[in-house]
């Protein structure tokens, strides 16, 4: 009340007000830290030797597949093995990735050492399988991890495995091992739906070919694109767009509406190359594909800039919505500026919020882009060049699938309903 006995009081609080509501922002919105801006100029990566290895008394190891990755192998003693595993290139982010097969004439117990090359460290816990497409994680208990402090931070320096191995196969993955093959698949069932079709609107530069799906029945004046595995081992945000990507093919009504105002545009596997080779992030130029949306050095992002360009050239439709999905170390939000005029303004908060509100005990963790105008990443390129609310989708490595899954679901749901309203 003191406040209120002078003009000059009540000024103070008017002035009080507004700094104490940045402040509550600034600790709900979290800005992330500038993305640098990198040289996307094409460099040499190393190649694996890609092989059975003998490790001798009836043990062997392969990497002789798509997705493996496996730099190289010692035997230390009767029940302990040790594997190697490098980058593509560095700088790299640090994110091994890690994938082989194991087995053994007589059945027995065995200890796998990953060992990280230079100054790298543990990112996935490893997952199993006996047929290398149903895969669960190692039980903690069978693992130890080894943590190291490195310039003040104490990081898990390697891991040690235990694993009984047979002739049956055991196969060995950072995640659930999703190879180009699959999402092939994946596409063929989609394309069941009278309403899907797949084209090819680049090649990789090992001639890959970037698959497109469109999705819908709409006249293209109404467009959004979806993005997925620019970074080849973030398996949970690729699950995500499976389950997104689904929902919006479903049969309920909310759907149907959808496709015919809009047309869908995926690209879902955008490193074909990058997850054939098991590369930790790049793909086969040595680059990091979500640092080229602005110089466009390498044929994956230009064959999307392309494709867009043309797209629009064409039908003189408008991209509303584009998503991008990925994995780190949690489920975030990366979210551009508020301040851009763009299509269909606010669509991305309240799509955020709408998800939330769905998940009793979830509460989302969204984190602005502090940059403005900068396109190095997909979103932002979409954002600045189109005028399209864009969403980096990131997926936490160890979120449980189940609800990966539902919220993929819930998030097409909502989108569906605040673009159609
Ligand atoms: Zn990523």
């Amino acid at each position: 009340m003191y406040f209120f006995k002078n003009k000059s009081g009540l000024l103070i609080l008017l002035l009080i007000i507004p700094f104490v509501w940045t402040c509550k922002q600034d600790t709900q919105w979290k800005g992330q830290g500038p993305i640098k801006k990198v040289s996307t100029e094409t460099v040499p990566i190393q190649l694996q030797y890609k092989g059975v290895f003998d490790l001798g008394d009836g043990v062997f190891i392969s990497n002789d597949y798509d997705g493996a990755r496996l730099n190289g192998v010692a035997r230390i003693n009767d029940t302990l093995i040790s594997v190697l595993i490098t980058p593509e290139n560095s700088p790299i982010n640090m994110s091994p990735w890690y994938g082989f097969k194991i087995w053994s004439e007589l059945e027995k117990n065995i200890a796998v050492k990953l060992t990280y090359a230079e100054n790298a460290y543990n990112r996935y816990y490893p997952k199993i399988s006996k047929d290398g497409s149903n895969w669960e994680a190692i039980d903690s208990s069978k693992y130890q991890v080894v943590m190291e402090n490195r310039d003040g931070d104490a990081v898990p320096a390697n891991l040690t495995m235990q694993i009984s191995v047979s002739t049956d196969t055991t196969w060995i993955s950072a995640q659930e091992l999703i190879t180009v093959s699959e999402v092939n698949g994946w596409m063929d069932e989609l394309l069941s739906n009278s309403f899907v079709s797949k084209s090819i609107i680049g090649r990789s530069r090992d001639g890959r070919p970037i698959n497109l799906l469109k999705i819908g029945e709409s006249d293209d004046q109404k467009m959004i694109i979806v993005l997925s595995r620019q970074h080849p081992p973030e398996v949970t945000g690729f699950l995500a767009m499976e389950s997104f990507i689904e929902t919006i093919c479903t049969d309920i009504e909310i759907a149907k509406k959808f496709r015919a105002e809009y047309n869908v545009y995926v690209v879902p596997m955008i490193n074909p190359d990058g997850v054939s080779k098991g590369h930790w992030r790049h793909n086969s130029g040595g680059v990091d594909l979500n640092r080229d949306w602005e110089s466009f050095n390498q044929p994956e992002t230009s064959a999307i800039r392309d494709f867009m360009k043309q797209k629009v050239t064409q039908t003189g439709g408008v991209f509303y919505f584009g998503i991008d999905f990925h994995s780190t170390s949690e489920d975030i939000f990366y979210t551009n500026s508020s301040e851009q005029n763009v299509n269909m303004p606010g669509l991305v908060i309240k799509l955020i919020d709408a998800v939330g509100n769905e998940f009793p005990n979830y509460t989302p963790n969204v984190r602005p882009s502090t940059e403005t105008g900068t396109m190095i990443t997909s979103t932002s390129f979409i954002f600045y060049e189109y005028g399209a609310e864009a969403l980096t989708y990131e997926v936490g490595d160890n979120t449980p699938r189940e609800f990966v899954n539902k919220k993929g679901e819930v998030t097409a749901l909502k989108l569906m309903e605040l673009m159609t309203k």
